[in-house]
């Protein structure tokens, strides 16, 4: 398959009529953005229109209950944290929470990053107020940088070329792990190693035990395991800055359609996903799976309008609903909502984020979630699809594979007092390790029921 670059998806692009996108840059040097524009234009795709096919298929899957998607990563990616060992240990947390899941539920589990272009934030306010001094706000390294100085806050556009390369570097480590042997289930201890010893490591070595023996069973049985030594894996982000997405936007010449190669799966924030703002428009021109935020305040009228315009097809896997209402919302307002869109005919699918309605500031002063309101929520998200005959097909957290202190609780029982020790996001908390793992034992428990 090949994508071609030329005039046609701008054009195709293009075509939108003046509408607004929200929580964009403000870009101080027209010239400069135009130059960082058409610079990306002309790169490579980072992933592929038929590899994006692959995905909706396993979506749609995941939407039938046939599947279990596990979506996973920063809450933003840095290019400063885009080293191996980074991702390397993100993508063992992902394969371990996959193994627990598909050991423990008997279902395959849809493996996706959030990763390779989660480099852009949604801010409540354009600015940022420290001590009297005002600042651009930070939006993500693809358009400045986190430190509080008037040079590091500058919006600069070619940012949107580093965030590109820093994203293919990502996907080339991905694509090398899950494809050259690591990720064979062969090696499901050996995603255990490097981590620090503790509760959930030492569950996850007996259930790798379990594993090991019953792969040994069926290689005594003459099985085939050719299949089994690479895994699928696909790459997600926020489609937030349009400057980055649309250039990298491609007609696919097999069908002359539009995909954005900047990510197989995208998805729209809850704060750009107003019917007739330009990120809706955006995404029901491409033809990648797509995601969209939804949280306890949505009106279920604009997510049927939504549907239309970004499935009018009703394509089973084409739109995927994250639902991030909060541990103490969630089994009031979903039941409406799913309820509502189920009755529309509408083919979604839906997953949920446990980690967005349930952030607080600590008495300490850090922005935190406490790991019981994230396993509630789940469960929350479970006893509602449950209750209505709807299938609860995935979940999307933000989690990294280090042993950092951002999220409160846990088997560890980290405490606000805690926070300080290992807090390293720039933006918001992520389960740890640890906390990551025990998380997917516990949603295997809910997934076998
Ligand atoms: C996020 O996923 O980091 C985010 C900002 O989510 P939401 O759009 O749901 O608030
Ligand atoms: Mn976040």
């Amino acid at each position: 398959m090949s994508l071609t670059t030329d005039a046609d998806s701008r054009t195709l692009l293009e075509a939108t009529p003046g509408l607004t996108a929200a929580q964009q840059p403000l870009w101080p040097d027209a010239a400069a953005l135009e130059a960082a524009v058409a610079e990306l234009a002309v790169y490579p795709p980072l992933v592929f229109a038929g590899e994006c096919d692959v995905l909706r298929d396993r979506m749609a899957a995941a939407g039938r209950g046939e599947a279990f998607v596990l979506q996973g990563g920063d809450c933003a990616e840095t290019f400063a944290g885009a080293t191996a060992d980074n991702i390397k240990n993100r993508i063992k947390t992902i394969l371990q929470m996959a193994a627990v899941l598909t050991y423990g539920a008997s279902v395959p589990v849809v493996k996706v990053g959030r990763m390779a272009g989660q480099f852009a934030k949604p801010r409540s306010s354009n600015t940022e107020t420290r001590e009297d001094v005002t600042l651009p706000a930070y939006r993500g390294d693809m358009v400045n940088d986190f430190e509080f100085t008037p040079a590091a806050r500058h919006p600069d556009p070619q940012r949107l070329v580093r965030a590109y390369h820093a994203s293919s570097a990502t996907l080339n480590l991905v694509r090398a792990f899950t494809t050259g042997g690591f990720a064979d289930l062969r090696h499901v201890h050996d995603w255990n190693r490097g981590f620090v010893a503790n509760a959930a490591n030492q569950r996850y070595e007996k259930l790798a035990r379990d594993i090991d023996k019953a792969m040994k069973f069926m290689s005594a049985c003459g099985a085939d395991f050719e299949a089994m030594r690479t895994t699928e894996f696909f790459a997600a982000h926020e489609a937030l800055i349009l400057d980055y997405e649309r250039p990298l936007t491609r007609v696919d010449s097999r069908t002359g359609d539009l995909y954005d190669t900047s990510g197989h799966f995208i998805w729209i924030g809850e704060r750009t996903r107003d019917i007739g703002g330009a990120h809706l428009d955006f995404v029901s021109r491409i033809h990648n799976p797509i995601g969209v935020k939804v949280s306890a305040k949505a009106h279920v009228d604009d997510l049927l309008r939504l549907i239309d315009l970004v499935d009018p097809e009703r394509t089973p896997g084409r739109l995927t609903f994250i639902t991030r209402m909060g541990a103490g919302q969630v089994r009031e307002s979903l039941p409406d909502v799913v309820e509502k869109v189920t009755a529309s005919g509408a083919a979604v699918t839906w997953i949920c984020d446990p980690m967005h309605g349930n952030t607080f500031e600590s008495a300490s002063g850090y922005k935190t979630r406490d790991f019981d309101d994230v396993v509630d929520e789940v469960r929350g998200f479970f006893e509602v699809h449950h209750a209505l005959g709807t299938v609860p097909g995935g979940i999307h957290v933000e989690l990294t594979g280090n042993d950092v202190t951002e999220c409160i609780g846990g088997s560890e029982k980290i405490l606000d007092a805690d926070l300080n020790k290992r807090y390293e996001s720039v933006c918001d908390p992520r389960l740890n390790h640890q906390q990551s793992l025990e998380l997917a034992f516990l949603v295997a428990e809910m997934l076998s029921r």
